[in-house]
């Protein structure tokens, strides 16, 4: 099931599933109850939002050992976890401004995780219940600012710094690889799989309900691989997550 988040001219903002004629409407949300409407919406006629509005966006840092080495830095034993605002959200097409506080603004792809339901100290072995799907992300950074500060919430914590989208995606298994790529101006600038995160989906999940507890909605950003670098307003960002979709936002001026 592919789940989405629509601004229509028919309702407010709603839910919606993806189905061949376009998209069901649904009343409710897939994190507390939901049921489907009778009407469907044309692809022209809904403006897709982020699919979700998370309290809060939890993001690993090097997860992908090719990406830790571009760093200059070593894999982690343990995930090295940090926190984007809610604020950060944008969803597909929305602008990513460039802060003037940074010259080195850069793209991040990667696989998202979607929770579905409070989630605390869970097991590895126990994660999938907890989890609604999947979505595609860009954890945009200020990689300069990164630098500079020693840590990195100024970095990452930018409003419009993480697009979300298209859709969330049910029922798909990370571990068996899926491919994140990164595209700027249609030029290639990371290609990866999730088959090389360091720590995986279930490893991560449990990681982080053993600190803080996550809300249905809340979303863990599980790392990028090599290959980040820097963007300019005018260009076009996109992240593609093989069986998910492709997020496309635009980098535009403060
Ligand atoms: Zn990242």
């Amino acid at each position: 099931m592919k789940i989405v988040r629509v601004d229509t001219e028919v309702d407010d903002i709603v839910y919606g599933t993806v189905e061949p004629e376009g998209i069901r409407l649904h009343r409710g949300s897939p994190f507390v109850a939901w049921e489907p409407t009778e009407t469907v919406v044309a692809w022209d006629e809904a403006r897709l939002l982020a699919p979700v509005i998370p309290t809060k966006i939890v993001g690993v840092g090097k997860n992908y050992a090719d990406h830790a080495a571009e760093m200059d830095s070593d894999v982690p034993t343990t995930p090295i976890i940090f926190l984007k605002p809610p604020t950060t959200v944008v969803g597909p097409l929305q602008g990513v401004r460039y802060p003037e506080a940074s010259k080195d603004v850069h793209h991040e792809a990667e696989l998202a995780v979607v929770i579905g339901k409070v989630t605390r100290d869970v097991a590895p072995e126990d994660v999938e219940a907890h989890v609604l799907g999947y979505t595609a992300a860009n954890d945009v950074t200020a990689r300069d600012l990164q630098r500079s500060d020693g840590q990195w919430t100024r970095a990452k914590g930018f409003d419009t710094f993480c697009p979300l989208g298209p859709a969330i995606v049910t029922e798909l298994d990370p571990t068996e690889g899926l491919e994140v790529v990164a595209r700027v101006n249609g030029e290639v600038r990371q290609r990866g799989s999730t088959a090389d995160m360091v720590f995986g989906v279930p490893e991560l999940v449990a990681f982080v309900s053993s600190v803080m507890t996550l809300l249905p909605g809340d979303v863990i950003l599980t790392g990028t691989p090599a290959g980040v670098g820097p963007v300019r307003p005018g260009d076009r960002m996109e992240v593609e997550i093989e069986q998910v979709g492709v997020l496309v936002n635009p980098v535009v001026g403060s």
